[in-house]
């Protein structure tokens, strides 16, 4: 389980156990937060009828209960869930779930159903499912797993208690990797940048990422990152993102060369023809002075939000001087 998951565990723990947990929950974040896995354990331990508290107070199955066993199995009777591969969640899915929810549990505890991908839904199978949510002495929890929370109807959201799944990323991140000093756990999709899904941003990005690199290895581009940065709006988040990734790349020099392979050729078109092989990248600062940059961007941003009339382009350009100088070194 990712180490930002515990947290939700702990309060869905304290919650089952004292007969508080909802009966309809809302599990929400980006892509690769981890909110299947700890919606499948809430799942057992739910059913489970042996769970036991952790050191940490977090619920574990027995894993050997009768309940347990036909979990694993895959025939626990009054569990459902829907295969998530289809398009749309439609009216005939909703109505599935809600004949599940009328009858009677087999084995006498709650019965649980798991809704991965609840944005899909279509507005008449979201309404359909609202008539469930608001049955009376409804004997079950319905766990409802979505990214995209903006997709949902606000008369669903409202209806469920929400759990918001986010994982580290930025400062936070950075303490973990120094604390950890292990790569376990730290490669999940920190940082969506959800700005990407629009082409022309894209596009930016690729210039943007490869305008920092040129900069960093050879010390050459700085005119051009620097026009980004005063011009870009994401410019400063994507300089951020791309620090965070440099330092996590410590832990996995692979995942860095790949990812700055992948830049690289995607921006190549200017640049280097042909295949760009991990050598040609050339080599990154080291660590520390990659973790020395990253502390002054994130100064520099903190005085851009934090001053009311600010020279945006001098700060920029001063960064850019700092950044040099620490190179240098
Ligand atoms: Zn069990």
């Amino acid at each position: 389980m990712q180490p930002w998951l515990v947290q939700h565990q702990l309060l869905l723990s304290q919650q089952l156990e004292q007969g508080r947990l909802a009966h309809a929950i809302l599990l929400a974040g980006v892509a690769g937060a981890g909110k299947l896995s700890l919606a499948n354990w809430l799942v057992q331990v739910i059913l489970c009828r042996q769970a036991q508290k952790n050191d940490q107070g977090v619920l574990v199955p027995c894993n050997s209960c009768k309940s347990c066993r036909l979990y694993h199995q895959g025939s626990y009777p009054d569990f459902l869930t829907l295969a998530s591969d289809s398009k749309h969640i439609g009216v005939d899915d909703i109505r599935r779930i809600s004949a599940f929810v009328e009858k009677t549990a087999h084995l006498g505890k709650n019965k649980i159903v798991l809704l991965p991908m609840a944005e899909k839904m279509t507005t008449a199978a979201a309404n359909a499912l609202l008539k469930t949510l608001e049955e009376p002495g409804l004997s079950c929890v319905l766990i409802l797993v979505s990214d995209d929370l903006d997709m949902l109807l606000p008369t669903i959201t409202s209806r469920c208690r929400l759990y918001d799944i986010r994982p580290l990323s930025g400062q936070a991140l950075l303490e973990s990797l120094h604390r950890e000093q292990t790569q376990e756990n730290v490669f999940a999709n920190v940082s969506q940048l959800p700005e990407l899904t629009d082409e022309q941003v894209q596009k930016q990005f690729r210039q943007f990422t490869a305008c920092l690199l040129d900069f960093l290895i050879k010390r050459q581009n700085r005119a051009a990152l620097l026009a980004l940065l005063n011009e870009n709006t994401y410019a400063f988040r994507w300089l951020e993102y791309m620090l965070v990734t440099m330092v996590r790349s410590q832990y996995n020099w692979l995942c860095w060369s790949a990812l700055s392979g992948k830049l690289v050729d995607a921006a190549g078109q200017g640049g280097a023809s042909g295949d760009v092989q991990g050598d040609d990248i050339g080599q990154l600062p080291d660590t520390e002075s990659i973790w020395q940059i990253y502390q002054l961007v994130v100064g520099c941003i903190k005085q851009l939000k934090s001053m009311v009339q600010v020279n945006a382009a001098y700060l920029s350009e001063k960064l850019l001087v700092d950044i040099e100088a620490r190179l240098d070194k």
